[in-house]
């Protein structure tokens, strides 16, 4: 049973980012006076990350812009703010955390905000030139090799996820030689499903991208005084060779700093629905998996809108405590920006549901497509049709049949 805060209570915040400060902030938004202390191992204040695969890659943002508030709207908020310290380990009894410089923090509320960190492919470690996409300076460093190996430079992209897919059109658009590899038959075939991972793949292919797909990398070999610093071995026995190979192949949720303090931790922490992993800690964003209380299925999701509406949610939650607790049911939502196409999911989809185009088609650049699963609609995706897919929203909201949205794509 977590109990209320009282109004003086200290309020601690483990991760700098995006589900930490939409925390934070609800937590002063809601009136509560007492300290609010946010704690995060980046040096950087919180910034936005869907920018460093797309405008601060491309070079038409700067650092400035990717900041959530500039310092001294942070500074009105009165948080305080502990940069560059990693969290250790917690003591749920002591209601205490331990950094690793030795220090700690007691709480009276906890929000867990430690987000994800991205896999590396095993074998590449200490080669300069390949590189993983997660933080403001991994962005710095990929931006600095692009600039390094000069126009035409030979990128080499590991998996077609969203990291994948999004640096591939970035850099083809700076110039550079893309070349796509992914195990998988389509791109973000495991989210999309393999018919709309299709039409991604024509947005690569339709540029010039290579995409090499259902071949899996074996190794890669590193030679950085020549002219070819970096081979992509693949399964099938070819080569690719690159400048620079940005590995994307998914991420890990930050959760080693919880061993042994408690909390479930599965794939994430999990919470309840109303996002309490234990009395007085609740857990929101890209770490944090709950069950969602309409949907019913235990959900971890990793997109912008679920850490921002997570973080808020499970500060209001802190707060009020577990009597009054709000159950957390989002409409998942997520975009992704690829060349001039901007990819915009509501609801959630699944590999094997039934897709419908009721609109448009990839060849025109637009279209809107139904995920079905038995009689229900479970997702919309639209390729550059935002008001279009909003129109179907509050049938998602209200768990309307197939048949519905259907009646709607023909109103
Ligand atoms: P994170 O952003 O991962 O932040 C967690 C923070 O906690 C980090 O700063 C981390 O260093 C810190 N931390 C971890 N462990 C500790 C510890 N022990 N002690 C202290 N601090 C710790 N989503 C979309 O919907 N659309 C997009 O277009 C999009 N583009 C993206 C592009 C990129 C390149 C990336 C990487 C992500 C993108 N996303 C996008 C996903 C979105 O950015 C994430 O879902 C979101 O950042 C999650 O926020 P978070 O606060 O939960 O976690
Ligand atoms: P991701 O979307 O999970 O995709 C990873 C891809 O790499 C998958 O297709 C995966 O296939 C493949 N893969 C895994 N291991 C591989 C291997 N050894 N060799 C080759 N391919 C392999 O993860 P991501 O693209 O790395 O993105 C990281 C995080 O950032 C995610 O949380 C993502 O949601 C977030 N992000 C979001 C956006 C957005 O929403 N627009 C944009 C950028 C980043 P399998 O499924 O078979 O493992």
């Amino acid at each position: 049973m977590s109990e209320p805060l009282s109004p003086d209570a200290t309020v601690v915040v483990v991760g700098a980012s995006l589900a930490g400060l939409r925390a934070a902030e609800e937590i002063r938004h809601e009136g509560h006076a007492g300290p609010v202390v946010i704690v995060g191992d980046e040096r950087h204040a919180p910034y936005d990350r869907p920018p460093l695969s797309k405008q601060l890659l491309a070079g038409t943002w700067d650092v400035e812009r990717i900041h959530h508030h500039a310092p001294d709207k942070l500074d009105t908020l009165g948080l305080e703010f502990r940069l560059g310290h990693r969290a250790a380990s917690l003591d749920t009894d002591a209601r205490s955390i331990q950094f690793d410089d030795g220090s700690s923090l007691h709480y009276d509320g906890l929000i867990v905000a430690t987000g994800a960190s991205a896999r590396s492919l095993p074998g590449t470690e200490g080669m300069p030139t390949v590189r993983s996409l997660r933080t403001l300076d991994d962005c710095l460093g990929i931006r600095a090799d692009l600039e390094a190996a000069g126009e035409g430079a030979r990128v080499v992209v590991i998996g077609a996820g969203f990291i994948g897919s999004e640096v591939a059109a970035t850099c083809h658009g700076l110039g550079a030689v893309v070349t796509v590899v992914e195990a998988l038959p389509t791109p973000l075939s495991r989210v999309l499903g393999d018919q709309m991972g299709e039409a991604c793949a024509q947005l690569h292919r339709a540029q010039g991208v290579t995409l090499r797909t259902g071949v899996g990398v074996d190794r890669l070999t590193s030679d950085q005084g020549s002219d070819t610093p970096v081979v992509v071995h693949l399964a099938d026995g070819t080569a690719v060779d690159a400048d620079l190979v940005v590995v994307g192949i998914g991420v890990t949720p930050s959760v080693g700093w919880l061993d042994g303090s408690g909390l479930t931790l599965d794939n994430g922490v999990v919470c309840s629905e109303h996002l309490f992993a234990a009395d007085q800690v609740v857990a929101a964003g890209d770490v944090a998996r709950w069950t969602h209380p309409t949907l019913g299925e235990q959900l971890r999701v990793e997109h912008w809108t679920n850490a921002a509406e997570g973080g808020a949610a499970a500060a209001r939650n802190l707060l009020a405590g577990s009597a009054a607790a709000v159950p957390y049911s989002p409409i998942p939502f997520f975009w992704s920006d690829q060349y001039k196409t901007k990819i915009q999911v509501i609801g959630l989809p699944g590999q094997d549901d039934e897709v419908v185009v009721v609109e448009g088609s990839v060849e025109e650049g637009k279209l809107v497509a139904l995920y079905r699963r038995e009689d229900r609609l479970r997702a919309v995706l639209a390729f550059s049709q935002p008001r279009h897919l909003m129109a179907y929203r509050p049938l998602l909201a209200a768990g309307a049949s197939f048949d519905e949205a259907l009646a709607l794509s023909r109103s």
